[in-house]
């Protein structure tokens, strides 16, 4: 089970059907289009496809590879991790987009690949998600820093990484705000966390990921487009895959924002984040 079951059984089924045909006409090219427009792909992407698999045909490749090789071109972003201790991350997003359990499965997939994580919880407002990630961080036997609810996001922030400077840890992973309603104040907090960061360790936040929750389709998107203007996201990690047959939205956004995908998550439980890998996933996608 990789978590993509709806998305491979909907939408992208049928493509694959209509692409095993002898002949690739003119009708069934215009059904796959629309098939990938229903899969939330973006039309813009959808075209591109079209038109790659009409130029690509004649010389004689099988449409389905065709269809994989232009697809995993789409998603194949290139990304340096650079070598940082700690190594800082940021995690930004809306609230409920699945933020909270994302950091939980980082931290058990960072700890149980020998790294000492020390896990900041800097929404400081809801004292629930500060609840929540100390439930992971016991789960995953990792550091938890925290302050009283209304606390400086940004001082947690710092008394996380002089933690992990002092006693020489390896990966801090920062829970940052996500309400909506006061956009501008979240953007400008938000900036502020990373500069306060970069003071208690130069270089700092290394990687900043923005959590996009795939079953909200284009509006997710238009959110995504926000805290890419505000803060410098590194990359991806879109969640719930497995609760849509509209995974096809993860090709426009990379489309639109230009940022790599960097983990998906397929699932609830602690093992449910996989690191992102384009090939992989576009075979799993039209298997
Ligand atoms: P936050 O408000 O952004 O911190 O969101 P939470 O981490 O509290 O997650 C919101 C809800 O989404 C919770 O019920 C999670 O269990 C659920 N969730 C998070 N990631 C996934 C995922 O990859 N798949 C599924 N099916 N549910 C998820």
């Amino acid at each position: 089970n990789d978590g993509l079951k709806r998305t491979r059984e909907g939408f992208f089924k049928r493509v694959r059907k209509l692409l095993s045909f002898e002949s690739l006409d003119s009708d069934s090219l215009e059904e796959i289009e629309e098939l990938l427009i229903l899969s939330d792909m973006g039309s813009e992407t959808a075209e591109e496809v079209i038109e790659a698999l009409k130029d690509r045909k004649d010389k004689g490749k099988e449409p389905i590879e065709v269809l994989k090789e232009v697809l995993v071109e789409i998603l194949d972003i290139p990304f340096e991790v650079p070598q940082a201790r700690p190594y800082v991350v940021s995690v930004v997003g809306v609230n409920g987009t699945g933020k909270t359990t994302t950091i939980g499965k980082l931290s058990k997939l960072y700890s149980s690949n020998g790294n000492k994580v020390v896990l900041a919880a800097c929404d400081t407002f809801r004292a629930a998600a500060v609840e929540q990630l100390r439930i992971w961080s016991e789960r995953a036997n990792v550091d938890f820093i925290s302050q009283g609810q209304g606390a400086d996001s940004a001082a947690v922030a710092f008394d996380a990484v002089r933690h992990a400077v002092s006693k020489g840890k390896d990966v801090v992973i920062v829970d940052t705000a996500g309400r909506l309603h006061t956009r501008s104040n979240l953007m400008e907090e938000l900036k502020k966390v990373h500069r306060v960061i970069g003071k208690a360790s130069p270089g700092a936040p290394n990687e900043v990921l923005l959590v996009i929750d795939a079953t909200t389709g284009q509006n997710g998107l238009v959110q995504a487009k926000k805290f890419k203007e505000a803060v410098d996201v590194t990359g991806i990690v879109l969640t719930k895959l497995d609760g849509t047959a509209k995974g096809g939205i993860i090709f426009a956004i990379v489309k639109e924002l230009g940022i790599p995908v960097r983990y998906i998550g397929v699932g609830e439980k602690e093992d449910d984040l996989k690191p992102f890998d384009s090939r992989e996933f576009v075979n799993a996608l039209l298997s």
